[in-house]
């Protein structure tokens, strides 16, 4: 039985919370005057006034996402409709009002009061040097073409403002981040071809190297470091994305290429889905050190709730990842 169970059923029944909360304020009132000193020991209770704090919580969340716009960082649902619908949208099981095995759907995204969204135009490490440029603007399309067909749901923007009008007319303002520096295929070239194709940001590896930065499984020691970080063209590839207005996101880096381009670029960086490695072990995460250079320079890092990146296998950290 769950607390909230048990502390209802003491309660007049189907009351909705905020009474409950009431009654529960007058109560304590009454018994104040009566005993003059707050002594509860009555566990129904205390379950009932947790309930009417996180419901106080989540009015006040409410609110907030309400006048302010929540950006999510990473999304993807692109990548679910390439493997489950081979793009096709007008399939009738893609209907994105009610697509159902995806962690996203409209109905999930009005939900959580989602204001902007960064959509994954990701393409496997497999595809490196070969078709990864046309697999990654097949995925740019299908996100373009999301926003065409639910035009009252998706806005596509490149712009800060273009966010915030977006939001404005109700609307989830919807954003390209490529995610794997293999997409651009190491040429600077294609990096701002995919600019004007929406691009805003780009994460620098997927999970294997480029040819000019390393990816975390350099720091798990299942691959070897080539760039030692970022190579002499990784870090032009810096400069130009600090150049274009186009984000940095190390998401999926090793340490090492973290600290190089924190170190080489003029702007803040994103993660856009990655934890702290403090509180959960993972190398997908950030460490202590770097987070201090996220501090130090304005960046972001933008939490992922994947399970391995937030509940350790390791038992001594296993009760701190679930705090
Ligand atoms: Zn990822």
């Amino acid at each position: 039985m769950t607390g909230e169970q048990s502390g209802t059923s003491l309660l007049p029944a189907r009351l909705p919370r905020r009474v409950l909360c009431a009654q529960v304020a007058r109560q304590e009132q009454q018994q104040e005057q009566a005993l003059g000193t707050v002594m509860w020991t009555s566990w129904w209770l205390w379950s009932l006034v947790a309930i009417c704090t996180a419901d106080q919580f989540q009015d006040r969340a409410k609110k907030i996402m309400q006048d302010t716009p929540v950006i999510d960082g990473h999304n993807d649902l692109p990548w679910k409709l390439l493997t489950m619908f081979n793009n096709q949208l007008r399939n009738q099981k893609a209907n994105l009002t009610s697509l159902a095995p995806t962690h996203t759907n409209i109905p999930k995204l009005r939900a959580g009061f989602v204001g902007g969204q960064f959509w994954s135009a990701y393409t496997t490490c497999e595809t490196q040097n070969k078709d990864t440029v046309r697999r990654t603007l097949e995925q740019i399309d299908v996100i373009q073409r999301m926003c065409q067909m639910y035009p009252e749901t998706f806005k596509c923007v490149t712009s800060s403002q273009g966010i915030r009008q977006a939001f404005q007319e109700g609307k989830v303002a919807s954003l390209v981040g490529v995610e794997g520096g293999h997409s651009i295929d190491s040429s600077l070239g294609v990096l701002r071809a995919l600019y004007h194709l929406g691009m805003r940001y780009l994460t620098l590896t997927h999970s294997c190297n480029t040819p000019w930065a390393d990816n975390w499984l350099v720091d798990t020691g299942e691959e070897e470091a080539q760039s030692q970080g970022l190579s002499p063209f990784g870090k032009s590839v810096v400069r130009e994305l600090n150049r274009l207005g186009v984000l940095i996101d190390l998401s999926h880096v090793s340490v090492a290429t973290m600290k190089a381009a924190l170190n080489q670029s003029r702007a803040p960086v994103i993660f856009s889905h990655s934890s702290a490695y403090k509180l959960c072990a993972h190398r997908r995460n950030v460490p202590d050190d770097v987070l201090r250079m996220v501090k130090q320079t304005g960046s972001l890092v933008m939490v992922n709730f994947y399970n391995d990146y937030v509940a350790s296998l390791a038992p001594l950290l296993l009760s701190l990842c679930l705090l």
